[in-house]
């Protein structure tokens, strides 16, 4: 069942697609997820346990969300990440679906739901950004970048 956020649904995005397309484009989680809200399940995700160097990007419309500097083990199953790349690059708002109050984290550029966010981070930031990896697109650094090298 479609999930509707009074008030929101009428935000211009940059990137918008018809339903259908979205459909096309992404993989069955990964549109029930993005588009719809859903929650890949614990340990499952492809990027819970990626510790290369690189970005990660919205699985949706390719804008660059997180570093692989953000990122820590957070135990949850899910990748977690104590600040986005760009703060703009994300958009927040409030969730009181399942009984719950949390802060839901989409990407600003198309509007694709990641994950949420919580205030409970062990890093400066105290945030723990909780996503789901389908909604994300690991991007390696490039190989001659300074301080990817591997010895
Ligand atoms: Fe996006």
């Amino acid at each position: 069942m479609r999930k509707v956020h009074a008030g929101t649904e009428e935000v211009a995005r940059e990137v918008q697609k018809p339903d259908e397309q979205w459909r096309q484009e992404l993989t069955p989680l990964q549109y029930n997820v993005l588009r719809e809200a859903h929650t890949e399940r614990p340990f499952t995700g492809e990027y819970v346990n990626n510790h290369a160097d690189g970005s990660y990007r919205c699985a949706g419309c390719g804008n660059k969300l997180f570093s692989s500097d953000a990122k820590f083990d957070s135990g949850t199953g899910w990748p977690s990440f104590d600040e986005p790349t760009v703060a703009e690059a994300v958009e927040l708002r409030s969730d009181n679906s399942l009984f719950m109050r949390r802060t839901e984290v989409v990407c600003r550029r198309c509007g694709g739901h990641l994950g949420h966010v919580f205030n409970d981070g062990p890093t400066r930031t105290g945030k723990r950004y909780c996503m789901n990896s389908c909604s994300l697109s690991f991007e390696p650094a490039a190989a001659d970048q300074p301080g990817t090298a591997s010895g």
